[in-house]
């Protein structure tokens, strides 16, 4: 199972090597699409993490119980196949690869890839991306 979070440190948790005890202890796998600490020093990452349901979930309590706050992501992007020219520009930018070209030259969309970066709704000149709701 793979799926998408969103994590947020306070302060006093910043600091706490959570994401490697969270590897380590329940055998999850992952990456990192983004990492920031605000200016009040709480901390944001968004993470794909990859393990067994049982795993995941015991790994999401793990961070609940030790201070984070954890949201699993829901894209709620839509990519309408008739205005779509094939340009390739999103693929260009999605570096999560949610957005992929098929055997037969059409784009595909992941979601459960999506990390909810827009860049792809940046750079679709004809407005063949859009968000279900806003
Ligand atoms: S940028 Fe827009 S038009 Fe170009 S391939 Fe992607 S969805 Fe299609
Ligand atoms: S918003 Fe677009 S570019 Fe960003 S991850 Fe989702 S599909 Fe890829």
């Amino acid at each position: 199972m793979i799926c998408l979070i969103e994590i947020t440190y306070a302060q006093n948790t910043v600091q706490k090597p959570l994401i490697w005890e969270m590897s380590k202890n329940y055998e999850i796998m992952f990456n990192i699409y983004r990492a920031q600490v605000d200016s009040d020093l709480s901390g944001h990452l968004i993470l794909e993490i990859e393990g067994s349901s049982k795993a995941i979930h015991a790994a999401v309590e793990f961070l609940e119980a030790s201070g984070a706050e954890v949201k699993y992501m829901e894209s709620d992007l839509i990519l309408h196949e008739d205005k779509c020219t094939r340009c390739g520009a999103c693929i260009s930018v999605c570096y999560t690869r949610a957005l992929k070209i098929d055997d037969w030259n059409n784009i595909q969309l992941e979601l459960s890839r999506c990390i909810r970066c827009n860049q792809c709704l940046e750079v679709c000149q004809e407005g063949a991306i859009e968000r279900s709701r806003t």
